[in-house]
C-alpha cells in the first residue's frame, strides 16, 4: 500500500511571523542580538499570510508534522510553540517535533527558511522558503501540487491493477450470494478498500455504490417480474 510522504514544517518565518512582531516588540532594542530571548515573544505570533491554508491542503495530502527549533534560553518559548500550535492549527495536536537536529528526521520534505539547524543535510528535500525559488507559500504550494500530480500518475499502473483485483472480488461476493440477493458483501467489500489509499478508495466507493443502485433496480425488476410470472400462472 502506497503511504503518504512526510512532509516537516518549520514555525517562525514560515508558519508564523516572528520577525514582525520582534520588529515592534517594546523590548527589541534590549534583545537587539537575542530576539528569541525576548519574553513571551513566541505566545502571540500572527500566522504569515497564507500560511494556515496551505496546511489545511497539505494535511490531506501529505503526512505533515511541525519542526520547530525551540530558543534554548526562552524555556516558556517551548511551551508557547505547543501553544501556537493548539489555538491556530488544533488538528496538529501531537504533530510538533522540537528539535536542533532537523537532519535526524526521517522524511521526503523539510519547508525552512534556515540552514542553521542541519536543514541542508536533510534527506528529503529541502524547500528553502523565503529564497527566490520560494518566497512565499503561493510558490510552495504550486511546487509540491507538481508533486503530488506527478505521484498520481505513477500510480496509474497500480490503479489499474486495483480496480482489476476490486472488480474480480465483486464478481466473486456476487455470486456466492443468493440467487434473489444481489446485495454486495459491504464488510468484505471494505476490506479490499481498506488496502487501497484513501483517495482511490472514495472513488471506488463512488462506483460501488452506483453497482448497489443497479443491483437494487435489477431486483426491484426481478421482483416485478416474478409477480407478473404469478398472476400469469394462476390465470392459467
Ligand atoms: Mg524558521
Amino acid at each position: 500500500m502506497k503511504q503518504k510522504k512526510i512532509l516537516y514544517i518549520d514555525m517562525d518565518g514560515v508558519l508564523c511571523d516572528f520577525d514582525g512582531a520582534a520588529d515592534k516588540h517594546a523590548l527589541r532594542n534590549k534583545y537587539k542580538n537575542r530576539r528569541d530571548c525576548i519574553p513571551g515573544i513566541f505566545k502571540d505570533l500572527e500566522p504569515l499570510p497564507g500560511a494556515i491554508e496551505a496546511f489545511e491542503y497539505l494535511w490531506e495530502v501529505f503526512d505533515v508534522y511541525i519542526l520547530s527549533t525551540p530558543p534554548w534560553r526562552n524555556p516558556d518559548g517551548w511551551i508557547h510553540k505547543k501553544d501556537w500550535v493548539e489555538k491556530h492549527i488544533p488538528k496538529a495536536k501531537r504533530r510538533l517535533i522540537l528539535s536542533h537536529h532537523k537532519n535526524l528526521n526521517k522524511g521526503d520534505y523539510l519547508i525552512d527558511d534556515s540552514h542553521y539547524r542541519g536543514q541542508a543535510e536533510f534527506e528529503g528535500r529541502w524547500i528553502h522558503f523565503n529564497t527566490p525559488d520560494f518566497p512565499n507559500w503561493d510558490s510552495v504550494l504550486t511546487y509540491l501540487k507538481d508533486v503530488v500530480k506527478k505521484d498520481y500518475e505513477d500510480m496509474e499502473p497500480y490503479k489499474e491493477s486495483a480496480i482489476q483485483d476490486l472488480g474480480v472480488h465483486i464478481k466473486n461476493i456476487t455470486e456466492a450470494s443468493d440467487d434473489d440477493s444481489f446485495k454486495i458483501d459491504e464488510k468484505a467489500l471494505q476490506k479490499s478498500i481498506s488496502e487501497i489509499d484513501q483517495e482511490q478508495a472514495e472513488m471506488y466507493n463512488a462506483e460501488v455504490d452506483k453497482m448497489n443502485i443497479m443491483m437494487e433496480e435489477l431486483n426491484n425488476e426481478l421482483k416485478g417480474l416474478k409477480n407478473i410470472s404469478q398472476k400469469l400462472n394462476k390465470k392459467k
